[in-house]
C-alpha cells in the first residue's frame, strides 16, 4: 500500500482508497472497480453454457430417436433404447450444467 497525493487537493491518500477522504474526489474509476474478477465468472458461466447447450441438443436427437423407434417397432426397437439412453444421459448432462453453474455462480 502506497500513498498518493491526490490530483484535485493535494492531499496524502491511500492507493487502495476509492476516494480523497479529504476533499471526496474519486481516485479509482468505476470501471476499474467492476472490471476486476467478473470475467472469470463469465468464462465459467460460458462454460456450464456449452455443457447445457450440448446436453440440449442431444436430448433432442435422443428424444427424436425414442420416438422414431416407438412408432416403428415400440419398446422392442433398438432406436427405443437407444434414444432413451442419449434423452436420459443428455438430461444427467443438463442437470449437471445447471448445478455447475449454480454452483460456479453462488
Ligand atoms: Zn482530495
Amino acid at each position: 500500500m502506497a500513498l498518493i497525493k491526490c490530483p484535485e487537493c493535494g492531499h496524502e491518500v491511500s492507493d487502495e482508497a476509492l476516494s480523497c477522504p479529504n476533499c471526496g474526489h474519486p481516485l479509482k474509476s468505476i470501471n476499474q472497480i467492476t472490471q476486476q474478477s467478473p470475467v472469470t465468472i463469465e468464462q465459467t458461466a460460458k462454460k456450464w453454457k456449452v455443457v447445457k447447450l450440448v446436453s440440449a441438443i442431444f436430448m433432442i436427437i435422443g428424444l427424436f430417436l425414442f420416438l422414431r423407434g416407438l412408432s416403428a417397432g415400440g419398446f422392442e426397437n433398438a432406436k427405443t433404447g437407444l434414444g432413451f439412453f442419449i434423452a436420459f444421459v443428455s438430461f444427467i448432462g443438463l442437470l449437471v450444467g445447471k448445478f455447475g453453474a449454480w454452483w460456479t455462480n453462488r
